[in-house]
């Protein structure tokens, strides 16, 4: 097992790594930007760097620096979280150039992946259920158009190496596609330095049901259940239950088979989630893989009780997995609230700012991972998720009523918060029936 590791990430998933060190025996390395100073993650691992100024560029994704500060500390492998190098090859690769373990994926693998339309090809064949599209990348707008035309519209534009549900655009009438389609791609290219554009049919009412997936370097692979993420904003999760309440055993066998068979067909290692969306006759359909640890990684680890950040750690030191497929039973139910410092008045514009006091929540069956203290100044260079607010019940009726109960204990005062906004959430007749899509936020709140 690894005696020391380096997290290359910040704020509350920063903090999440360190505490399954912390547990495991294991030393951890902080890096930190300047903006980053007197951030949580940065006090609380055992050492600290410096790696920039607070731009991401020149810090977090600063991939010289951090390699160098791995070097410096001695820290043999290094866990990315989600976003920032996550999801880079070339920083996997440069990882292992340098003898230092990437907790995650071959890199490889990561690119194979990471190319969204790439990957939708690698299912194909894998005998995964894709949904109806482009094949590969779409030359131009002329190109795309003719495609558009034979899929038959509405459909979905979408950003090859996108992410956090940018670069994604829907088109429902013909005369608007070359449009939509040159606005994507310019979008594209500014969020990802890449514009290459694909194009899949656009799915009416699905829900968003995600399978987690855990597979060491001896070729055992297992699925961990579900998470439905259909509680979305403009495609960007900000409420996620496990299991999703209307899964069947059938379907969840079918749906996690396929997922294993996905990694499988790239020879994947470490934790890694393979996204479907669920039409309305229980259809999947794969839609990307996320070659990395998840935002919403907790609620299964809730209902599953394994621990998915040391599990990433001890496959990444060569361990072999203990679990079983038939050693995984979900029990309960989980919710996990994505606590953002942002304005729902101003259209959830962030509102970075002093915390000037905080309340957390706790008591029975209560999680809060985060990364918040009063008096901390959330600077403005990042994302603004500051807590995930996470609990478990015995049932879903359970858990709803103790996510509203959790939420309510949650105060912050100081910066605007979306904590408001899932209590409305958690009181919607729909949202209690479960009868929800991925459009639920848009056609009740009309956002
Ligand atoms: P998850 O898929 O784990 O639910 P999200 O899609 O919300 O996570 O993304 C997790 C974090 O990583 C967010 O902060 C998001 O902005 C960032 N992110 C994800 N993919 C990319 C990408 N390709 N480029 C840049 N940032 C990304
Ligand atoms: P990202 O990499 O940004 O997470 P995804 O491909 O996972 O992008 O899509 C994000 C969200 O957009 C999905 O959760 C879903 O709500 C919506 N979406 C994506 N593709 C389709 C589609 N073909 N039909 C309907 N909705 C889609
Ligand atoms: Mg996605």
């Amino acid at each position: 097992m690894f005696k020391k590791i380096l997290i290359a990430n910040r704020g509350e998933i920063a903090v999440r790594i360190i505490r399954a060190c912390r547990e495991m025996g294991i030393q951890t390395v902080a890096v930190y930007s300047e903006a980053d100073r007197d951030a949580i993650h940065t006090d609380l691992a055992d050492e600290a760097v410096c790696i920039g100024s607070p731009k991401p560029k020149d810090s977090y994704l600063n991939e010289k620096n951090i390699i160098s500060a791995a070097v410096l500390t001695g820290a043999e492998a290094i866990h990315p979280g989600f976003g920032f190098l996550s999801e880079n090859s070339k920083f996997a690769e440069m990882c292992k150039e340098c003898n230092i373990v990437f907790i995650g994926p071959d890199a490889e693998v990561i690119d194979k992946m990471g190319n969204k339309s790439n990957a939708r090809k690698i299912m194909a064949n894998a005998g995964v259920p894709i949904i109806r599209g482009s094949e590969g990348v779409v030359k131009d707008e002329i190109d795309g158009l003719k495609i558009a035309d034979d899929i038959g519209y509405p459909v979905m534009i979408k950003a090859s190496a996108g992410g956090g549900g940018r670069g994604i655009r829907i088109v429902r009438n013909r005369e608007d596609f070359i449009n939509e389609f040159r606005t994507a791609k310019s979008e594209a290219k500014i969020a990802f330095g890449d514009d290459d554009m694909y194009i899949e049919k656009f799915i009416e009412n699905p829900r968003h049901v995600e399978f987690q997936i855990l597979a060491d370097n001896y070729g055992n692979t297992v699925y961990l259940g579900e998470r439905d993420c259909s509680i979305q904003r403009r495609n960007q999760k900000i409420l996620e239950e496990a299991p999703c309440p209307i899964m069947t055993e059938e379907l969840r066998r079918n749906m996690g088979n396929a997922a294993v068979r996905a990694a499988r067909a790239v020879n994947y290692k470490n934790a890694g989630t393979i996204e479907f969306l669920l039409d309305k006759d229980f259809n999947f359909y794969f839609m990307e893989m996320n070659t990395r640890i998840q935002v919403e990684h907790p609620i299964t680890e809730m209902v599953t009780g394994i621990d998915l950040v040391k599990e990433q750690i001890k496959i990444a030191s060569g361990e072999k997995l203990e679990i079983s497929q038939d050693d995984i039973k979900i029990q309960g139910h989980a919710i996990e609230c994505r606590i953002n410092a942002e304005d729902p008045a101003r259209g959830f514009m962030p509102s970075p700012g002093t915390i000037e006091l905080v309340h957390m929540p706790g008591g029975l069956g209560v999680r809060l991972d985060g990364a918040i203290y009063q008096g901390y100044k959330i600077p403005p260079n990042y994302d603004s998720m500051l807590a995930k607010l996470i609990v478990y019940g015995k049932t879903r009726n359970e858990a709803i009523n103790r996510m509203r109960r959790a939420l309510g204990e949650f105060i912050v005062e100081g910066v605007k918060t979306n904590i408001e906004f899932h209590y409305n959430i958690l009181n919607n007749d729909k949202f209690l029936s479960s009868d929800i899509d991925t459009g639920f936020i848009n056609k009740e709140f009309g956002l």
